[in-house]
């Protein structure tokens, strides 16, 4: 062990959002001295009736990690929003598949939460453990990486050092352009308009999802009636809407949607995400790491995103745990290599299958068209296959 007094940490985390907090919380119990470095500190208050504009469908698994964490009562007491049935149809024709969670035998396929809750309850568990210092506001300016430690020059002038760096900086980390980590990118032309809005009909808590060619169009359910809309369109499409006043948008949603829901009776503000897909060509650099968006971004269309983050932080402490007990260094790139492997396969075919599934769903052939509907119905009509569909979606199926 290291000096409490040092400036030198056992393993420095880039980036408290919900996936580098979620690691330093799987770590916190090791004999390992810790820091979190964060440029934003946690949203710690907020109005009763408001909701985040950035909500995140978390899967079963994610919830049996969090669990785990000790963050989960805390989640549930600021509000987590079950859903138990899930409905995608085809927007230009036929062709609809539903999911439902009484076929798994489970009490609902997932919840849904604003991400400000999943990150407060995650740093409240940091803030009670002895081994974290937690460093924020502080923006990590400049990074000198040698071959066994590395210097991280903060924005309030300190400097530590690092004998294991993990980049959870998000889909621009600075961690990983300072490795040299070159990305497979690709900028789709489409932005995500999240908002809450408030339908006519109660949704069932079921998560929506309407795949129109210009994008996907998804109401997600929140335990107080509203729902929570990701709509991924065209950049021309999504600036349009963007300026639309209320009740165009409004107007505009119900006909996209179906009025599945029937009327938008109210709607919160908007905001739009530029959509991506990246994927760091690889995860581990001497001895630094790559976790959650910071090694892979995602197309929200099947909000896995940060479900993959998780099982990252989750496989990444299980390989730092591994190499403690057995008093070898957590942070020699041959061990950290192990959690490459675990992982990288796993989120390049996740990337691949989001990536098919919006090149199919977005092209407005009406052979296409007929041909996915087709396939929807036939694989409504098919349960077996459904049930591992499913059950790969919420996690079930992960290690
Ligand atoms: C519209 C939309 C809908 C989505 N829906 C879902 C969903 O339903 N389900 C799902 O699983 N995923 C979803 N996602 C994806 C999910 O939001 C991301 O995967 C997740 O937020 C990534 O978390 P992260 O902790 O890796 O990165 P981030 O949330 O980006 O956190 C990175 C953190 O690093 C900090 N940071 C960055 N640079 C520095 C620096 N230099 N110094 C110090 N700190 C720094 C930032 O302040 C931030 O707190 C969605 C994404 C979008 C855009």
């Amino acid at each position: 062990m290291t000096s409490p007094h040092s400036d030198h940490f056992d393993l420095v985390i880039v980036g408290g959002g919900m996936v580098g907090a979620a690691l330093a919380c799987a770590c916190r119990d090791l004999d390992l001295r810790i820091a979190l470095i964060d440029a934003q500190p946690p949203q710690r208050d907020w109005p009763a009736d408001s909701v985040d504009q950035r909500v995140s469908a978390l899967s079963r698994a994610s919830e049996q990690l969090l669990r785990r964490l000790g963050a989960w009562p805390r989640m549930q007491a600021l509000g987590v929003s079950p859903y138990r049935e899930m409905v995608v149809w085809e927007g230009l024709g036929a062709g609809e598949i539903q999911f439902d969670s009484a076929w798994l035998g489970e009490p609902n396929l997932g919840h849904i939460v604003e991400n400000r809750v999943t990150r407060l309850a995650l740093w409240e568990q940091l803030e009670q453990a002895p081994t974290i210092s937690l460093l924020c506001p502080a923006k990590v300016e400049r990074f000198e990486c040698g071959s066994e430690t590395t210097q991280l020059h903060l924005s309030d002038g300190r400097t530590l050092s690092a004998g294991l760096l993990i980049g959870a900086d998000g889909r621009d980390s600075r961690v990983r352009a300072a490795l040299g980590i070159s990305c497979d990118l690709l900028l789709y032309d489409q932005h995500a308009i999240v908002a809450t809005v408030e339908p006519e009909h109660w949704h069932r808590e079921t998560a929506w999802q309407r795949f129109l060619p210009t994008g996907p169009l998804a109401f997600l359910p929140l335990a107080d009636g509203r729902c929570s809309i990701v709509w991924s369109a065209e950049q021309h499409r999504a600036e349009t809407l963007l300026a639309l006043d209320d009740s165009a948008f409004a107007a505009e949603l119900e006909t996209a949607f179906d009025q599945r829901l029937g009327r938008i009776h109210a709607l919160g503000p908007r905001a739009s995400f530029p959509l991506r897909r990246s994927h760091a060509k690889h995860y581990v650099s001497g001895r630094a790491a790559l976790i959650g968006d910071a090694a892979h971004a995602i197309h929200p269309l099947a909000g896995q995103g940060v479900n993959l983050g998780f099982l990252d932080a989750a496989a990444l402490a299980e390989v730092i745990a591994h190499a403690q007990a057995r008093g070898r260094d957590p942070g020699h790139p041959t061990r950290l290599r192990r959690y490459e492997r675990a992982r990288r396969h796993d989120n390049q075919q996740m990337l691949l299958v989001m990536d098919g599934l919006k090149r199919l769903f977005s092209n407005a052939n009406p052979l296409l068209a007929t041909g996915r509907g087709l396939g929807l119905s036939a694989v409504d009509q098919f349960p077996p296959l459904k049930r591992g569909l499913i059950r790969a979606a919420i996690g079930l199926s992960s290690r």
